[in-house]
């Protein structure tokens, strides 16, 4: 259930719409908006009583949520959610968010080397994963500890924000020590106990879609990071396995008016794994902003051909700078920054 407050409801309204839901043994998810303060309410194993709730001050309706999920939904929360990750550094609101870097943190010559095009583009995030989950054991499977370190060094020196994936528990103690950005990978977004995890952490997270994951399957994972307490929760679309041989997995651009429709949360086109391959993926990153993402995470290396992950679908330097060029003019046209 949802309970809806009126736009005159004060503190103490919503503290005791709160204290009530706690004293039925449940947990409130209050989400202020701009017109209007909303709360959600998870750990009912049966229908909540509306009429505990349409009496009490303040409130302006009690809604019976019949979607399987509650927190990401636009009943909660009708406008957009604007993720902070602090200083000026947002996804989700008018400027598109930008997050580059390589797959895999290598060295510090090839993180700093990145990172310098990466600043320089204007973009705020860098990516890079310390723990890498590979298909083979026998690959590369990231520096680790000694990865992240690398990273709090390219956010000490170029002011970016940084973004890398945990794979368990004993790595995300470590990401939520030195990153900006908690990313979930696609293999990972049904691993239940790893977004609980997500959940519990101070940082927001960034969620890929899983492999084959629906829409629905997908939401339902976010739901499980807000089901904590985490609403801070970015989508991140990379593409999903279908019968075709082109390319890695079929990037499916639809998904991002679907859950625009459906839910508050930003999300972000990958077309890096998207694709899978480099020359592909400059045009779906200019599609992917045309459909309205919030942003886009590209994967850029200063020698593609020696990377120890994912060289084929890294862009050079110079394709990034170009690539960055041309999305932010269609973003431009899109959504034209406010004038004034
Ligand atoms: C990544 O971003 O490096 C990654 C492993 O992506 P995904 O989880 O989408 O495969
Ligand atoms: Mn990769």
């Amino acid at each position: 259930m949802l309970i809806v407050m009126k736009a005159d409801a004060t503190e103490r309204d919503i503290a005791e719409v709160e204290r009530v839901i706690t004293e039925l043994g449940y947990r409130p998810h209050t989400m202020p908006g701009a017109s209007r303060t909303a709360i959600g309410i998870t750990g009912n194993d049966k229908p909540v009583d509306i009429t505990r709730f349409e009496i009490l001050p303040g409130v302006a309706e009690a809604i019976r949520v019949t979607k399987p999920y509650k927190l990401v939904t636009l009943d909660l929360r009708p406008e957009k959610s604007v993720i902070s990750v602090g200083g000026d550094a947002q996804i989700g609101g008018g400027e598109l968010a930008i997050i580059a870097g390589p797959c895999a943190v290598e060295s510090r010559e090839q993180v700093f080397a990145v990172a310098e095009a990466v600043r320089r583009s204007g973009a705020r995030f860098f990516r890079g994963g310390a723990f890498k989950p590979r298909t083979s054991p026998y690959a590369f499977q990231g520096l680790g500890e000694e990865g992240l370190k690398l990273l709090a060094e390219v956010r000490e020196a170029f002011g970016l924000k940084i973004v890398t994936e945990a794979v368990d528990e004993a790595s995300a103690d470590l990401v939520d020590r030195y990153a900006d950005v908690f990313q979930v990978g696609a293999r990972n977004m049904q691993n239940f106990s790893l977004l609980k995890r997500a959940g519990r952490s101070r940082l927001p997270v960034l969620l890929k879609r899983g492999l084959s994951a629906t829409v629905d399957e997908w939401l339902l994972a976010a739901e499980y990071i807000m089901a904590e307490g985490n609403y801070n929760v970015i989508l991140c679309e990379r593409g999903v396995r279908t019968f075709t041989q082109h390319t890695r997995n079929t990037l499916d651009l639809a998904a991002i008016p679907a859950v625009q429709r459906i839910s508050h949360l930003p999300v972000v086109i990958d077309p890096s794994h998207g694709t899978g391959k480099n020359h592909m993926v400059t045009p779906l990153a200019r599609a992917g902003v045309a459909v309205g993402a919030d942003g886009l995470i590209i994967e850029v290396h200063n020698q593609p051909e020696r990377a120890l992950s994912d060289g084929a679908q890294s862009l050079t330097l110079e394709q990034y700078e170009q690539l960055v060029h041309e999305v932010r003019a269609i973003h431009e046209v899109i959504a034209p920054a406010p004038v004034g």
